[in-house]
């Protein structure tokens, strides 16, 4: 889960078709949110990702379901509110069910940064608060097979690339050839590319590259061989922005 920055409400949303929807749904029940308009804006809030677990919803065998935050049976006149309108896959939907947010809050991933509520550890979140705690128990966010497997998937397969990586690094040292400080740099560039807010399960691919040690050696060489650029610097600061602290304490970043 990131923190996720939602495009303004769809104009064909107006105030008149929010209440007039609102009355359609509160007389019929029917599924007044399920409007292209709504689901593209939504889409494109969350580069077409799982507001909570993070997993792509433009794959197959996945789609989009609306995503009430504070749920549709209890809060009826909420059911068309932009606000509270999320992206999300069925499993998240389906788990969070009726839970209500009001009385047990958990995090809103549109409102308020995930970091600042969980941590990473070994492909599971822990709670660095209660809402934390709460919001991995209602979202079951440690699901083994379902989604800390798919974590520890991408964790291993970005932890190879990096080994790799290091491995090209200290051939580059031995020749030092343009040619293999250019290989060196596109690769580095790469890696961080995955774990780019746009990218399935971003904030684990993050969290992994900024905590391995073998990272922090590339960086190391590549900075003391000037080829770390502002580019790489950039791609930097965007992991670092959405990465998850590895213990209980407060994030200083
Ligand atoms: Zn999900």
């Amino acid at each position: 889960m990131i923190r996720i920055f939602k495009l303004q409400k769809p104009t064909e949303l107006t105030d008149a078709l929010v209440a007039q929807l609102t009355a359609e749904y509160i007389q019929t029940e029917k599924s007044v949110w399920k409007k292209p308009y709504i689901e593209r804006a939504l889409l494109e809030s969350s580069y077409e990702k799982c507001a909570y677990c993070e997993c792509k919803l433009n794959v197959e065998s996945k789609y989009m379901e609306v995503e009430h935050f504070q749920h549709k049976d209890g809060y009826p006149l909420l059911v068309v509110d932009w606000d509270n309108l999320l992206p999300s896959c069925k499993r998240c939907n389906g788990t969070k069910n009726n839970h209500d947010t009001v009385i047990h809050p958990i995090v809103n991933p549109s409102r308020e940064n995930p970091r600042e509520h969980l941590y990473l550890r070994n492909y599971r979140f822990h709670g660095l608060t209660q809402v934390g705690e709460e919001t991995i128990e209602v979202l079951d966010l440690n699901n083994t097979s379902k989604v800390a497997y798919p974590r520890f998937e991408i964790s291993q397969l970005i932890a190879g690339k990096i080994e790799g990586l290091l491995d090209k690094c200290k051939d580059y040292l031995q020749n030092k050839s343009t040619r293999s400080a250019n290989k060196v740099k596109k690769i580095v560039k790469n890696i961080m590319e995955e774990g780019h807010p746009a990218q399935a399960y971003a904030g684990t691919v993050a969290t992994e590259i900024i905590f391995n040690p073998q990272f922090s050696e590339i960086i190391d060489i590549l900075k003391m061989e000037h080829l770390w650029d502002e580019e790489s610097e950039n791609l930097w600061v965007a992991i670092t922005s959405i990465a998850f602290t590895n213990k209980k304490k407060p994030l200083t970043a």
